[in-house]
């Protein structure tokens, strides 16, 4: 025997999806619930997938079973199908398991030629409307199933409309609709060489054949792609009695939702078309009017529509979007299924539905995409907007998204430049081929950040993260010239001044202006109600990275539980301390160097008591010191320049003296790969007394603090170490200068040492490090680099991108962690942690921490928390309330 490649509606019902396809699945369960939808059946996508291994063939059995299933039809409606008296007329549409929206194609009136349509004439009286449904046949037919162009099709109509008064379809006479008929089938036989077929069976099969086929036609792989969906799934076709919208007045057709899909109230949706069939709502052809106008038209059909939507979201239990076409006075339901929503509307209708009884809360949390969370608590662009600007050709380029907001302002290359301008009221966008400390200033003053180069780890991309600003990275098709304040993508220039529009969420960079909409936090009761459950289910905590009081803050206003990454070298960099700090990388000796450490010990002390004050109850993971030193420095080329240029002119030679001198010891520092130089660690373990003072500082500071009543529980992180040695000698040493600072100030404050694991080694020799370590923090960002070997600071913007592009990397793993490699590295680092100290305190600090599959993975493999820039909380408490549903 062979397969089950078709279902009548009443034999299927939702749980067949696969099988079915959305729609097919929708109008079995709602066949099954008593809901008036026209018989019919669906081929299977199985049969589609048996189709096309064959060669494109229908699988055996399959035509058979149609032909069974169109007898079942017939007997249910009581037509018969190419019967010249009472024809059945169906339509064929596609259907795969999820929505795939206009992407593959609909066949509507088979089964009429010449003989079915006078017959269709009689029995409906309406000769106008049969010969409309006729015309619209041939089309469509014509368009999908033989790929004639559609716009040979609108050109004849037009021709006809312009002969009538109003200009519109419907204005189109009887006599008008027999010319187009005779038309259409001209264009038909000149086009193709054929008639337009008189057999109903052969339309039946042709069409069903067309469905079949637009599963690999260009739209359909295009949609595919972009939403990640199996090329393995196929397609359903859906064959279903014709019922007519535009039999008259007193019929129509629409498209609603149950709910408000842009806001989310619980209201009617959608549109409505007297006289008229689906694809005129769909094809623009004329306007239709909101839906809330039936009831003015048709009161009963109203009531009993929005009766049907209710049951159809109790039972499908959750927000429909359906469609539905009214035949003289009678309505029937065409399709159910989950409508798409904005992110606002989607956390308003999950909080809606708890309340109203329909879902718990757990599923509340689960219907909400961490996508729209972060959507919610940043500006997006305007979609109205951003596609007008992309039509008018301003889409510029596609860099990296690194940094999640929409940004407008005018484009300024310089960071002092940038703070000038921002300064006298002007929203700027800082555009630099890559930033640097030296930039921060600048970025905090715009409104976006947008580098040439550099990834997602990179300085733009964690500063911009860290304080909410939009921000796009390696942009490598734009080439910013710095020196003449401009950057050239292809044959356009961006001058400073000229407007730009960057989309943090997709990397999209515009010329000109998009509107953005602003986000209000404040506002988002509904946002605000569903993170307090999903804290409910989490295990995860929500720690944040923060440098400073002001970002403790605001993590902590939006749920942060703790500050997972304090990275002390920040407080290096401003403007006031950096000659201090200079002077202490520039002294000769231990000695020498005492002296500048001692003027740095205030600063790094007030910095940390603001931050322990901010995170008063709340653990704060502090990090010594951790870039190569050159990083404090000015840069080494622009000091051989001027060195150069003082020599030449001979101009001042004290500063000549000055410059050579600081030349030389840039020199010194110089690292042909610094980021596998003199960095975390190394820095402690070789330039006495830097570690000791910012120690030191810390339990001054948490001292002072727990001595005026604030909560202090502080832990010492020890970056980049990759043997147990390295990790024993600086705990020792440090340990001893925290004992010491608790006696001098007579108290004692809760705190922990602990290390990063960030470099391969020291993940495989976590065991030992454990037995100096209370904790570990994961540096997915260095942790990433050293597995992949993969550089940071160059691979995205060099070809990570290409390999992403071309699938030899699933994802960017300085975004989205790499579970196979790197995050074996952390399992183990877990396990033999664990195996040396039980209790030991596991965390994530790297950038994976604020990214929804990253914490799912560390919810597995059973992290205490995962830290991420402050904006990115709400987003992270959600995500990790559904890792820890869907791992249960
Ligand atoms: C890391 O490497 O993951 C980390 C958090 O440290 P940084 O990014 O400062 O190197
Ligand atoms: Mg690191």
């Amino acid at each position: 025997m062979s397969n089950k490649w078709v279902y009548l509606f009443h034999e299927g019902d939702r749980s067949m999806r696969d099988l079915l396809g959305g729609k097919g699945a929708g109008l079995a369960e709602m066949s099954n619930a008593g809901l008036p939808v026209p018989p019919g059946f669906t081929c299977t996508t199985e049969a589609c997938l048996a189709f096309f291994s064959a060669g494109r063939q229908f699988p055996e059995g399959m035509w058979e079973q149609v032909v069974e299933a169109m007898h079942a039809t017939e007997r249910e409606t009581g037509k018969v199908f190419g019967d010249a008296k009472n024809p059945l007329l169906v339509s064929v549409r596609s259907g795969a398991r999820v929505s795939m929206p206009g992407m593959m194609e609909t066949v509507l009136n088979i089964g009429l030629n010449s003989e079915t349509l006078k017959g269709l004439a009689e029995l409906s009286g309406n000769e106008r409307f049969a010969y409309d449904s006729y015309r619209r046949l041939i089309s469509m037919f014509g368009r999908t199933v033989k790929d004639i162009k559609g716009e040979l099709f609108e050109a004849v109509l037009d021709r006809f409309k312009a002969q009538t008064k109003g200009g519109r379809d419907t204005d189109l006479t009887v006599d008008m609709l027999k010319e187009v008929v005779a038309a259409y089938k001209e264009l038909y036989r000149n086009q193709l060489g054929e008639e337009f077929p008189e057999d109903v069976w052969e339309q039946l099969r042709q069409a069903i054949t067309a469905v079949f086929d637009s599963w690999f036609g260009p739209n359909a792989a295009t949609y595919r792609r972009f939403h990640g969906i199996s090329d393995d799934w196929g397609t359903a076709v859906n064959i279903c009695t014709m019922v007519f919208g535009n039999m008259g007045d007193d019929s129509g057709t629409g498209v609603a939702f149950t709910r408000n899909p842009n806001t989310g109230e619980p209201e009617l949706y959608g549109e409505y078309l007297t006289n008229a069939q689906g694809e005129d709502v769909v094809a623009g052809i004329r306007t239709p009017f909101p839906i809330a106008e039936l009831e003015r038209i048709n009161p009963e059909i109203y009531a009993e529509f929005l009766r049907l939507g209710k049951m159809l979201e109790g039972h499908y239990r959750d927000m429909q979007d359906l469609e539905l076409t009214v035949e003289r006075g009678k309505l029937w339901m065409l399709q159910t299924r989950s409508g798409k929503r904005t992110a606002r509307a989607a956390v308003k209708i999950a909080v809606d539905q708890v309340s109203e009884g329909l879902i718990t809360k757990e599923e509340a949390v689960m219907r909400v995409t961490p996508d729209q969370v972060d959507a919610l608590v940043h500006p997006v662009f305007d979609e109205k907007a951003k596609k007008a600007a992309q039509g008018r050709g301003d889409l510029l380029t596609h860099g990296l998204n690194a940094s999640p907001g929409a940004a407008t302002g005018v484009a300024i290359f310089d960071s002092a430049r940038a703070e000038a301008a921002a300064g006298m009221g002007q929203d700027v966008i800082l555009v630099r081929p890559e930033t640097s400390p030296d930039d921060v200033g600048g970025m905090l003053s715009s409104k976006g950040v947008l580098t040439q180069h550099g990834g997602a780890t990179s300085h733009a991309a964690v500063v911009a993260r860290a304080n909410n600003l939009p921000c796009v990275v390696g942009c490598e098709a734009i080439n910013v010239d710095v020196e003449r304040r401009q950057f050239t993508i292809g044959k356009r220039t961006i001058r400073e001044g000229d407007t730009v529009s960057i989309d943090g969420f997709t990397g999209e960079v515009f010329a000109g202006t998009i509107t953005t909409v602003e986000p209000d936090l404040s506002r988002e009761h509904d946002l605000a109600t569903l993170l307090s459950w999903a804290d409910e289910v989490r295990t995860l905590g929500i720690y944040t990275n923060a440098d400073h009081p002001r970002e403790a803050k605001v993590a902590r206003s939006f749920g942060a539980e703790g500050i997972g990454l304090c990275r002390t070298e920040h407080m290096f960099f401003e403007e006031t301390r950096r000659p201090t700090v200079v002077s202490m990388i520039m002294a000769r000796t231990d000695e020498a160097r005492a002296k500048f450490l001692a003027r740095l010990l205030p600063y790094q002390r007030e910095d940390f008591e603001g931050i322990f004050e901010a995170m008063d109850g709340l653990p704060t993971i502090v990090r010594l010191i951790d870039p190569p030193m050159h990083e404090f420095l000015p840069s080494r080329e622009s000091l051989i320049e001027e060195v150069t240029r003082l020599r030449c002119t001979d101009e001042n030679p004290k500063l000549l003296a000055e410059k050579e001198e600081m030349l030389a010891l840039v020199n010194s520092l110089h690292e042909i790969n610094p980021m596998m130089g003199l960095r975390g660690c190394r820095v402690g373990l070789t330039m006495g007394g830097v570690t000791e003072m910012q120690v030191q500082a810390i339990f001054e500071a948490a001292c002072r603090q727990a001595k005026k009543g604030v909560d202090v529980h502080v832990e010492v992180m020890i970056p980049l170490v990759t043997h147990v040695n390295e990790l024993k000698a600086e705990v020792t040493k440090l340990r001893q200068v925290a004992e010491e600072v608790m006696e001098r100030e007579g108290v004692r404050v809760d705190h922990k040492f602990g290390t990063m694991i960030e470099t391969p080694r020291g993940a495989v020799t976590a065991d030992e490090l454990a037995e100096y370590a209370e904790f570990f923090s994961f540096g997915t960002n260095d942790l990433t680099q050293m597995s992949f070997g993969f550089s940071r600071d160059d691979a995205e913007g060099k070809f990570l991108k290409t390999y992403v592009d071309r699938g030899i990397l699933p994802k960017n793993p300085f975004q989205s962690l790499d579970q196979t490699g790197v995050g074996k590295l952390m399992a183990m680092a877990v396990k033999a942690g664990k195996q040396t100290r039980p209790d030991i305190e596991l965390g994530i600090c790297g950038e994976h921490g604020g990214d929804a599959d990253s914490i799912d993975f560390c919810h597995r493999v059973g992290l205490k928390y995962v830290s991420c820039s402050p904006y990115r909380v709400p987003v992270a408490r959600l995500a990790a309330a559904q890792a820890a549903l869907r791992n249960r």
